[in-house]
């Protein structure tokens, strides 16, 4: 008898705790079944309040469900209610994190107004001193969460590994049969950091499910290793995400490859590609990437799905990929609206294709589809809907009414 085929989608979800972040009556739940939540983060000096507003409210729009921004001076703690202030002003509610490192415990004291405008803070274990300073600055931070009732992001990374827990891990590894090799001793120094740091912070008293964890590392192997370790150790839930993954096509591949494989095994709670912004300051293409990987991987739906040939030898003009691209920023630039006025738009899938030999397959596959003409083809652009040829367009307005043709199948 012949094998069944492979079963098709990623497997069930790691079993973790729920934690909430939230602001003004908008929960976002991290972990426990919830859907994998997509963050981001600025780039602008906090202390600047209106640029960081802006970029905030972009990043939201672009379909952030957090965001984080950098607390690093007494001028940037100061602003943080005035930047929350400007969004509520707007609307705009999403969940703010404020990211804190070596003096986060100073200003979270010193600023309670800070404190209580963010709603999540990330800690960074590995840069708050060392020994008994160390210890009581996270015991700092840890008091401020919990008197403002305010969860954490445990948050250790590759590059600034707690020195203490590293010396005493190798020292540990020396004593082996069969020492492992460094990276594997750094590896499970940022898992046990991680893992240590909560059992720590609970021990001060912080409900296990205001915890969330990430080990960042900035190679795609090594995260995979990390999480696949960390995941197997605890039940927080896990931030992912690829930490300096780099520019354009080498961070998007590298975070995309790192991160795919985890969300398939069914590890990661919330996820944020950190790219190294364009030049034009644009940070929403990280928010489109992460979107885009929990798309592809059937975990999320976000914006209608544009299936569009690579074009060929066979593609007889440039209207295919001009009519391609159109749709696609189109159905992009209407999701804010759409996503309220027509429920369950964004599973829509629209088929844009350059010739007669995958055009009609492709297009009957898909809810409404186009066959544009090939080289030496008829002029004439089938459409099909639902599956069945509905009607042919022709001549030099094809896009025009191809689009009108998906607004109306959108909102019947
Ligand atoms: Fe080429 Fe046609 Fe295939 Fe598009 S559908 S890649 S134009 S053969």
């Amino acid at each position: 008898a012949a094998a069944a085929p492979f079963p098709a989608g990623p497997a069930p979800r790691r079993a973790t705790r729920q934690v909430h972040i939230r602001w003004d009556g908008n929960v976002v739940a991290v972990g426990g079944g919830a859907p994998v939540v997509v963050q981001s983060m600025t780039n602008t000096d906090t202390a600047d309040a209106i640029a960081t507003a802006i970029q905030v409210k972009a990043l939201a729009l672009a379909g952030s469900e957090v965001v984080r921004i950098t607390v690093n001076t007494a001028e940037a703690a100061k602003e943080v209610p005035a930047i929350r202030e400007q969004l509520d002003r707007m609307g705009i509610y999403v969940p703010l994190v404020g990211d804190f490192h070596y003096n986060g415990h100073k200003l979270l004291t010193q600023y309670p107004d800070c404190a209580q405008a963010l709603s999540k803070y990330r800690i960074n274990p590995g840069n708050m001193g060392t020994g008994k300073r160390r210890d009581d600055n996270f015991a700092q931070m840890i008091d401020v969460a919990n008197r403002h009732d305010k969860p954490v992001r445990i948050g250790v990374n590759w590059g600034s590994l707690d020195q203490d827990l590293l010396a005493r891990m190798m020292d540990d590894n020396g004593r082996r049969a069969v020492p492992w090799e460094a990276s594997a001793v750094m590896r499970d120094c940022l898992v046990v950091s991680a893992i240590e740091n909560a059992q720590r912070a609970e021990s001060l008293g912080m409900p296990s499910d205001r915890i969330i964890l990430s080990c960042k590392v900035s190679n795609a192997q090594d995260l995979i290793a990390v999480y696949r370790d960390l995941s197997g150790r605890c039940d927080y839930p896990l931030h992912l995400g690829l930490t300096e993954a780099g520019m354009g096509s080498k961070g998007i591949v590298a975070s995309t490859a790192a991160m795919g494989i985890l969300l398939q095994q069914g590890i990661g709670d919330t996820i944020r590609v950190s790219l190294t912004p364009e030049p034009n300051g644009d940070r929403s293409t990280e928010v489109v990437v992460a979107q885009e990987i929990l798309q592809s991987l059937g975990l999320r739906a976000f914006a209608p799905v544009v299936v569009a040939c690579p074009g060929c030898g066979r593609t007889s003009s440039t209207v295919f990929q001009e009519l391609a691209a159109s749709i696609q920023g189109y159905l992009r630039a209407q999701m804010p609206v759409w996503r309220s006025q027509y429920p369950g738009v964004e599973s829509l899938h629209v088929a844009v294709m350059g010739c007669v030999v995958n055009g009609p397959g492709e297009s009957k596959f898909a809810d409404i589809g186009i066959s544009l003409p090939g080289s030496g083809e008829q002029p004439i652009a089938p459409v099909y809907i639902d599956g069945e040829r509905s009607l042919t367009l022709k001549g030099d307005h094809i896009a025009e009414e191809f689009q009108a043709l998906v607004e109306d199948y959108v909102s019947r």
